[in-house]
């Protein structure tokens, strides 16, 4: 019940523009299926396996995104069927990927991680490295892949203006990027439970958000 009435109510305060992705990572397939019921047809996960079973176990309309950090001996389990990969951050992984969608004759979306944090733990591409990525040429020889744009996540911190600020920096980094390559980059992934809403009003065209649907993450019983 509560998860339906928490997609209602962020349905209604996201723009049609923007995608929700409902993060469904250590939660069980129950849950899942009340927000299917509410509608919601994209989901993300952090890990391989439990993604790989679940996708196994649940409606085959669903859109799996793969959120986590992405180890190259991993992408042919999901491979078959993901919808988009979030996190790509090499163009090693670029390969990779081209290299399995081939095996599966699909094209794989995925979006270039961009670190925008100030915390040093986090993954992501710098924006130079993005850039050299997307102008070098290299990728465009990969045709079982799909570039379609970043995803990032800001600072864990309380402080909005510096979460705004790191959002900021990212969606200015794509509109510079833009006019300097042909590839459409129309995906911006930012945004979670807590700063979802600053999110939107910088620009982000997809949010990632767990808690806020289903509850705090108990990892401990999991
Ligand atoms: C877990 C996770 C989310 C969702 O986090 P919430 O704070 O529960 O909304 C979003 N993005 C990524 C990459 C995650 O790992």
């Amino acid at each position: 019940m509560t998860v339906t009435t928490n997609i209602h109510n962020l349905r209604s305060s996201i723009p049609p523009g923007v995608t929700l992705i409902a993060v469904s990572k250590t939660k069980p397939n129950e849950a899942i299926l009340e927000a299917y019921n509410a509608g919601q047809r994209d989901f993300g996960e952090n890990y391989v396996q439990e993604l790989v079973d679940k996708h196994e176990q649940l409606p085959k309309d669903i859109r799996w995104h793969f959120i986590g950090h992405l180890q190259s001996n991993k992408i042919k389990y999901i491979a078959p069927f993901v919808h988009l990969i979030h996190g790509v951050d090499s163009f090693k992984l670029l390969e990779e990927i081209n290299k399995q969608g081939k095996k599966h004759n699909r094209v794989i979306n995925c979006l270039l991680q961009v670190f925008i944090a100030t915390e040093e733990t986090k993954f992501g591409l710098a924006f130079d490295e993005c850039q050299s990525i997307l102008t070098s040429g290299e990728f465009q020889k990969l045709p079982n892949i799909n570039i379609c744009g970043f995803m990032a996540m800001a600072s864990n911190t309380e402080d909005e203006t510096q979460i705004r600020h790191e959002f900021r920096s990212l969606k200015d980094f794509h509109s510079k990027i833009q006019q300097t390559t042909n590839t459409e980059l129309s995906t911006l992934s930012f945004g979670m439970s807590s700063d979802y809403k600053i999110a939107i009003e910088e620009g982000s065209t997809m949010v990632r958000i767990g808690s806020l649907i289903f509850g705090e993450r108990d990892y401990k019983s999991s």
